[in-house]
């Protein structure tokens, strides 16, 4: 049995399927009565794909099906671009059916899995590409969410890249992933809550108060660049997790990235953070959080009605270091062996390039 959290759903194993009918029939989603999360499960009968060449490099003769690029900055093939996943753990046709089975909950893994190539060039990674690339990268995954959150059946869209062996990636090629899902992953929903919560209490934004304390102690802030600051959290799940958050508050990331110059200071930030991180491991998840799609009103979940103040978006980039990856397997309690204060200090003293 695959058993994928609704929290590892914002960051899916590697998955291949050779036929898709097979692949439909088995997998679906669940719901934990306990803890309200969504989990994707099925049984696993793939064998992995042998990986000829590259399908994403843009002269691929067999390239996945294009449903969005934006034009090269350069005069190469194009900047950036959305594929359809080739092997996707969601699909886009029908209604989920959601429906009881005794005291649980199920529902067909409607939704849709896109891969988003972050560069035409094969080594052109968010580390070492030029920030105009990877401000298209960003506008195109801004385009992206909006355009599926036309799609009144979803209810969030979550955009993560996963690097490294351990960290699942799936292809060679810089690409980062968008699912969107009939449900609130996990993680996102506990931020939603807290937020509403924290905003009911103090009229205040929690994630606000977060950027405003941290910048005043300055112990755990790794940079501030123009309208973006990017720091380890109080309270890390992993060893030199850290966050970037913009400075001006916003509840949805893609209304930030189509203001004009919305993402300079955010594709440097992204950068240069990912090249400190990367002094100290190479794989790594990312994921960016934004507001749900409030075109889906659902009953039981009211928050909508005060999101664009209590909510703010922000990228979550776990590191996984290799090392010390036991101490912290155990996910009962998470075990940070590095303190967010020592992690910041090392992160500052990496120097990134640019
Ligand atoms: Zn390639
Ligand atoms: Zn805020
Ligand atoms: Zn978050």
């Amino acid at each position: 049995m695959l058993g994928i959290t609704a929290c590892v759903a914002e960051r899916p194993p590697r998955l291949t399927r050779s036929r898709d009918s097979v692949y439909l029939a088995l997998m679906e989603l669940r719901k934990d009565p306990i803890t309200r999360s969504w989990v994707i499960t099925g049984d696993d009968i793939s064998t992995p794909a042998s990986e000829t060449r590259c399908h994403f490099c843009p002269d691929s003769p067999d390239a996945p099906q294009v449903i969005s690029t934006r034009p090269s900055l350069d005069g190469g093939a194009w900047s950036a671009r959305a594929v359809v996943h080739p092997n996707p753990l969601y699909r886009i046709e029908g209604e989920p059916q959601r429906r009881g089975d005794g005291l649980y909950d199920r529902m067909r893994p409607v939704g849709a899995h896109e891969v988003l190539v972050e560069n035409s060039r094969h080594d052109g990674h968010l580390w070492n590409a030029s920030d105009p690339d990877i401000d298209e990268f960003l506008l195109l995954t801004a385009l992206r969410i909006l355009d599926l959150k036309r799609d009144r059946r979803f209810k969030y869209i979550t955009v993560f890249k996963n690097h490294g062996a351990m960290a699942g990636q799936e292809f060679e090629h810089p690409t980062s992933q968008i699912t969107a899902s009939t449900f609130v992953p996990r993680r996102v929903l506990y931020e939603l809550r807290a937020g509403r919560e924290y905003f009911q209490q103090k009229e205040r934004c929690v994630f606000c108060d977060i950027i405003a304390q941290e910048e005043q102690q300055a112990l755990r802030v790794v940079e501030v660049r123009g309208e973006y600051v990017s720091l380890c959290p109080y309270a890390p799940r992993v060893p030199y997790e850290t966050w970037i958050m913009p400075r001006i508050h916003e509840a949805f990331f893609e209304r930030t990235a189509q203001r004009p110059g919305g993402t300079r200071d955010l594709s440097a930030l992204l950068r240069r953070t990912l090249q400190r991180i990367r002094s100290v491991t190479e794989q790594f998840h990312l994921v960016v959080h934004t507001a749900p799609n409030t075109l889906h009103r659902s009953e039981i979940l009211n928050y909508w009605k005060t999101i664009d103040d209590d909510y703010h978006w922000h990228i979550e980039i776990l590191p996984l270091l290799p090392k010390t990856s036991k101490s912290y397997t155990f996910k009962e309690v998470y075990f940070t062996p590095v303190t967010s204060e020592s992690a910041a200090a090392r992160l500052r003293e990496a120097s990134p390039g640019g």
